[in-house]
């Protein structure tokens, strides 16, 4: 394994589907904890969740987030689950440092939601990585989470791991609890769509997602879990290789697709 501080980090979008995977060791959480080792740890990770979605761009300057437990009707073990990174107050500063003009709030309210604990719980397990989290502003549309991105792609330089936490398609009243394994054909056919323009390099059709019509708006009736596939794709550059992992839709709505952005260690 290579010294994370001597080469580009990559850049991870995480499908982070149900809550419940924290409790579980199934396909995904594997593909998470294998991702993690591979490429190493990072110096400090800036995470952009689908459950911090807010009227502001914000990221999170405490010394110690607390872990926040935004689910409801799981069993009561997963309320007591904790997960004990740091926070990074200076590079929460440099981050609002190198946003600006953009106006970012230094928090000390957030902590790290379940899409940030759930899934880092998996890839770094030890909890030793600083994390901070950067809200997604509700009131902008998706070309602004897309030049923030742009924004923040220096820091993969300073051995930074950018990730978003989402899922290319979530529509939670149209899931199908009882049939874990499949998707509608309409999830399908929007998660190959979108796949197609991140192999092809198509920011436009990633952005512009809408216009892909009737697929997208049931695959992405409301952005927040959208949006953070945007933050990555902005951070991307042209001699990134482009991998997908758990690509796959459960229970009829929730597609899975992880996608790592660049090279990790092993590639
Ligand atoms: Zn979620």
């Amino acid at each position: 394994m290579s010294d994370v501080k001597s080469r580009r980090m990559p850049v991870v979008f995480f499908g982070h589907g149900s809550p419940g995977n924290v409790m579980e060791e199934n396909r995904i959480t594997a593909t998470w904890r294998d991702l993690g080792k591979e490429i190493g740890k990072p110096r400090g990770i800036i995470c952009i969740s689908a459950h911090w979605f807010i009227g502001g761009t914000g990221v999170t300057a405490m010394e110690r987030p607390r872990t926040i437990h935004d689910f409801g009707g799981f069993p009561k073990i997963m309320y007591e689950m904790h997960y004990d990174a740091p926070g990074d107050p200076a590079l929460a500063a440099r981050i609002a440092e190198r946003l600006k003009p953009i106006d970012v709030a230094l928090d000390q309210s957030w902590g790290f939601d379940h899409g940030a604990w759930c899934v880092l719980t998996k890839v770094y397990p030890e909890a030793d990585v600083p994390v901070v989290q950067l809200s997604i502003d509700a009131r902008k549309p998706p070309r602004f989470h897309y030049e923030l991105g742009r924004m923040l792609a220096p820091f993969r330089d300073e051995g930074i791991l950018l990730v978003g936490s989402g899922n290319i398609v979530h529509n939670l009243p149209e899931m199908n609890w009882r049939s874990q394994s499949g998707g509608y054909q309409w999830a399908q056919r929007f998660g190959d769509y979108i796949r197609k323009a991140i192999v092809e390099d198509e920011p436009d059709n990633i952005i512009d997602y809408a216009g892909f019509g009737r697929d997208a708006a049931l695959s992405v009736p409301t952005p927040e879990h959208y949006l953070p596939l945007l933050y990555v794709m902005g951070a991307r550059d042209a001699a990134d290789n482009i991998r997908f992992e758990n690509e796959f839709v459960e229970y009829g709505s929730l597609d899975m697709t992880t996608i790592v952005v660049g090279s990790t260690s092993r590639q």
